[in-house]
């Protein structure tokens, strides 16, 4: 029984007035479901569980008393205008601010073209709301980040994944799909892209592939969605150029605050071409007249007045360090036949489960024996992913990391045996696409 037939069913039987509206839902309401795994994820919450599902940034390292001194010094000496409506497009004095972030990608842009949203993922809503009719083809990898699935879903676009491997997005691939696809006379309206430090892959697109991409986009004359979110969060060298600082034209660009601050401000950006930066004004109007000023004016004070650049060094410190922890102990439990990536930045390790082995299947298992992880169908538009799992090393603390890794071994480990003595694992789950929420996004 689907969810929506289940509320159907409950509601009848209470005889409420709510069934005669509830059957009145907008066609796209349908692409709105709630993962399956929810439930399950409740349980990952307790203490005893190790979560290497969640996407959570580790706000514990941030200084919070120095945030705590720019909200009171905000609200005594700005008060009245960090609580009055502000401007559709966003504070000045932020996007300005936002310019100076980017320049560390190579982007050389002005405030004039940001647009500054409630995270990157109220951009991914306005790009779509502005760009997809019901049908559209939005492009993109396979696997891909779920929260823009649910997106795309929403707007009822047509999803086509193109293939990738541990150097990103393939050109040939993505020439191949558009090349089909407009021989099918089919309307491709972007190309959605996470190049650098992937969620979920944890792959980075490669400097010769990014300018392969960009040409192969530019003579196709499709757009291109660049969502950089963990673009600062590399473990070696210098930040990778953006794709956007290579094409201000044929890419709209999207950054976040949230992985290099913190999530609970909402401040994210979108970088757009003058006629597409208006329309997406526009539609952020509609959607919530304006962001909040506050959490606006509080972000562009820690930047003027905190060294963010060493903040944003310590959380790669931190994060390169639980990704070791998590790589060796992967390296040194996980039974033959696991393949995983070797994330050089962001948050996420991807596993490739031994052959007949569904993640989906195993998740109940894991969290019985308290270990948690995302299973792969979720990141997929098409059903496809069930031997994937995601596994992050954000959020515990390599001891926990360590641990986790072990349980998690164990019950693959078990898994193997039950598939090598009866000729499959534990029963598949049914297929569907998983939305997992915030927290594990
Ligand atoms: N894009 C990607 C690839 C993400 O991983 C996330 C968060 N998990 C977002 C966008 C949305 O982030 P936010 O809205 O917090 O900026």
């Amino acid at each position: 029984m689907t969810e929506e037939q289940d509320h159907g069913r409950r509601t009848a039987a209470h005889g409420s007035r709510i069934d005669a509206y509830v059957d009145r839902y907008a066609a796209r309401a349908t692409g709105m479901v709630a993962s399956e795994i929810r439930a399950l994820f409740a349980v990952a919450s307790r203490p005893e569980v190790v979560s290497l599902a969640g996407g959570m940034p580790y706000v514990t390292a941030l200084p919070l008393d120095a945030v705590g001194e720019i909200v009171a010094d905000l609200v005594a000496h700005r008060g009245t205008v960090a609580l009055q409506y502000g401007s559709a497009q966003g504070d000045l004095h932020l996007r300005e601010h936002i310019c100076e972030v980017m320049r560390e990608e190579g982007i050389d842009a002005g405030p004039d073209d940001v647009v500054v949203t409630v995270g990157s993922q109220q951009a991914l809503d306005l790009i779509t709301r502005v760009f997809i009719d019901p049908g559209d083809v939005v492009l993109a990898e396979g696997p891909s980040y779920v929260g823009a699935l649910g997106t795309f879903a929403a707007y009822q676009a047509s999803v086509v994944h193109v293939a990738m491997d541990d150097e990103g997005l393939d050109p040939a691939a993505l020439a191949e799909t558009i090349d089909t696809l407009s021989r099918q006379g089919r309307r491709i309206k972007f190309l959605y892209t996470v190049p650098t430090f992937q969620n979920p892959a944890g792959v980075t697109l490669s400097a010769p592939r990014r300018r392969q991409v960009l040409e192969i986009c530019r003579r196709a004359g499709v757009l291109v969605v660049e969502d950089n979110p963990y673009g600062l969060l590399g473990f070696d060298g210098e930040p990778m150029r953006a794709l956007r600082a290579d094409d201000a034209d044929g890419v709209v660009y999207l950054g976040s605050f949230s992985k290099t601050l913190a999530p609970g401000f909402r401040v994210g950006w979108a970088l757009a071409p003058h006629a597409v930066r208006d329309k997406l004004v526009l539609a952020l109007e509609s959607a919530v007249l304006s962001h909040s000023t506050f959490t606006q004016l509080t972000v562009g004070q820690y930047l003027a007045t905190q060294p963010w650049r060493e903040q944003i060094k310590h959380f790669r410190e931190l994060y390169r360090e639980r990704r070791d922890t998590l790589l060796g102990a992967m390296e040194a439990l996980m039974p033959p036949g696991c393949v995983w990536t070797r994330p050089a930045g962001g948050f996420f390790v991807w596993v490739t489960l031994p052959d007949g082995l569904d993640a989906k299947a195993i998740l109940p298992r894991a969290v019985a024996e308290r270990v948690a992880f995302v299973p792969g169908t979720g990141f997929f538009a098409d059903g496809s992913g069930r031997r994937n799992m995601r596994l992050s090393y954000c959020y515990p603390e390599p001891e926990r990391i360590r641990e986790g890794v072990r349980r998690l071994a164990g019950v693959i480990q078990q898994e193997v045996v039950m598939r090598d003595t009866f000729g499959t694992g534990s029963a598949p789950a049914h297929a569907g696409v998983d939305t997992p929420g915030p927290d594990l996004a």
